[in-house]
C-alpha cells in the first residue's frame, strides 16, 4: 500500500469521468525543476525569475540566466516550462537598480512596468528565454499587465528579440492578476496563447488588502466569491477564444481550491512542490459534473467562509 501511495503521484490528475487537468510546479530555484518532476509535476507552470536578480550587487547576464534555464529544461526532459519574466519593483529590495521609493510599491513600477521601463534588463532575460527554448518546451508569461497596452509592448519587444536570436515561435501567456485583466480579458484573450491567473495579486488588488498584511492575511482569501467570480468571468472569456486558463495562485494547492477551479474550467493548476500529491490525489476522487456543482455553488456564496464551509 505504501509504494502504492508513492507512485499515486506520478499518475496524471484524471477524474473519475475522465476529464484531465495538468498539475505543475510553482518553482523560484533552477534545482527545484528536478524536485518538481520527482514529485510528481507534469511541468512548470510558474517559474519566479527573480531569484535571479535577488542578493546580489548587479543583475545577473544573459549567459548566467541561459544556464540557469537550461539546467532546468534538463531537469524537465521534455515536459514544459512556462517562464514569468521578471517581477520585481514593488516591495522586493533590489539595490543595484536604484529604483526609487515608493509610497505605494504594490501600485507602482512593478513587474512588467519595471522591464518596459528598463528594457536592458527585459531584453537581456528574453535572449537567454530565447535561447534556452531551444532546448525544450518553453512559454513565457508576463506579470502584472494592467492594460492593453502593456501586452502589446511586451510582446513586441519579445518577437524583436526572438527574431534576432533566430527562435521558432514561442506562446506568450500573461498573468491574470490585476482586475482590469479580468474585465478585458476578452480582448486579452484575441493576444496571447493562453492565460494564468495569479489569486495572490488577484486577491489583494480586488478586496484592497495588502498580501502579506498580518492583521488582514485571513480576510484576504483567494477563495472569497468575488475571486471567484472574476475567474469565472475570465475563463469564460478565454473558452470564448479557444485559449486555456491556468491558476498558479495559492489557492490553486488546496484540495478545496482545486477541485473549485477545476469546476470553474481551470485545466492546469500551477502549485507548490509539496502540494503536487494532494491535488491530484484530490482530482482522482471526483466527477467533473461534482467539481462544477461544488464552483456553482461557490459562485453563489455570499463570503469566503460560506465558500470553505462547501462540501
Ligand atoms: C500570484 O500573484 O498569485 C502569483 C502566482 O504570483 P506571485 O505570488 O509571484 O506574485
Ligand atoms: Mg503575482
Amino acid at each position: 500500500v505504501r509504494q502504492a501511495e508513492k507512485l499515486a503521484c506520478y499518475q496524471p490528475a484524471i477524474l473519475t469521468d475522465g476529464h484531465r487537468v495538468e498539475v505543475v510546479a510553482n518553482i523560484g530555484a533552477a534545482a527545484e525543476a528536478e524536485q518538481a518532476v520527482n514529485a510528481g509535476a507534469e511541468g512548470v507552470g510558474l517559474l519566479r525569475t527573480e531569484f535571479l536578480f535577488l542578493n546580489r550587487s548587479e543583475p545577473p547576464t544573459e549567459a548566467e540566466q541561459l544556464v540557469a534555464y537550461i539546467h532546468m529544461t534538463r531537469s524537465l526532459n521534455g515536459l514544459p516550462l512556462i517562464i514569468r519574466t521578471l517581477d520585481i519593483g514593488g516591495d522586493k529590495a533590489v539595490p543595484y537598480l536604484n529604483l526609487p521609493a515608493e509610497e505605494n510599491p504594490f501600485l507602482g513600477v512593478r513587474g512588467i512596468r519595471l522591464c518596459l521601463q528598463r528594457q536592458d534588463l527585459f531584453r537581456t532575460q528574453l535572449r537567454a528565454i530565447f535561447q534556452a527554448a531551444q532546448t525544450g518546451p518553453v512559454k513565457i508569461m508576463f506579470p502584472m499587465i494592467a492594460t492593453l497596452e502593456e501586452l502589446i509592448a511586451a510582446r513586441q519587444i519579445a518577437e524583436e528579440v526572438r527574431a534576432d536570436v533566430g527562435t521558432d515561435r514561442v506562446d506568450y501567456g500573461m498573468m491574470i492578476e490585476v482586475p482590469s485583466a479580468v474585465l478585458m480579458a476578452d480582448e486579452f484573450a484575441k493576444e496571447v496563447d493562453f492565460f494564468s491567473i495569479g489569486t495572490n495579486d488577484l486577491t489583494q488588488y480586488v478586496l484592497a488588502m495588502d498580501r502579506g498584511h498580518p492583521v488582514l492575511a485571513k480576510q484576504a482569501d483567494g477563495l472569497h466569491p468575488a475571486v471567484l467570480r472574476l475567474i469565472d468571468q475570465t475563463v469564460q472569456a478565454a473558452k470564448a477564444h479557444g485559449k486555456w486558463v491556468g491558476v498558479c495562485g495559492g489557492v490553486a494547492g488546496e484540495p478545496l481550491g482545486a477541485t473549485i477551479l477545476t469546476g470553474l474550467g481551470v485545466t492546469e493548476l500551477s502549485v507548490s512542490i509539496p502540494s503536487i500529491a494532494a491535488v491530484k490525489a484530490k482530482l482522482r476522487s471526483i466527477a467533473f459534473s461534482e467539481a462544477n456543482a461544488l464552483a456553482q455553488r461557490a459562485l453563489r456564496c455570499r463570503t469566503a467562509q460560506d465558500v470553505r464551509a462547501l462540501r
